[in-house]
């Protein structure tokens, strides 16, 4: 398994699908507790969408 690197973010935060980065996916950045940040990636504006509460 690959280190953690980068890789998180091929994956859509709502659908768990892979996603096609030859087109920069929609982002979501979030910041955890001891201000950390986290960076979601989605398919498309839709599942964004869908993922935000
Ligand atoms: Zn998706």
């Amino acid at each position: 398994m690959a280190n953690h690197g980068n890789e998180f973010w091929k994956y859509c935060a709502h659908c768990g699908a892979e996603l096609d980065l030859t087109d920069w996916p929609p982002v979501v950045e979030t910041t955890i507790d001891d201000g950390q940040m986290l960076v979601h990636s989605f398919c498309d504006s839709d599942c964004k969408a869908a993922w935000m509460p």
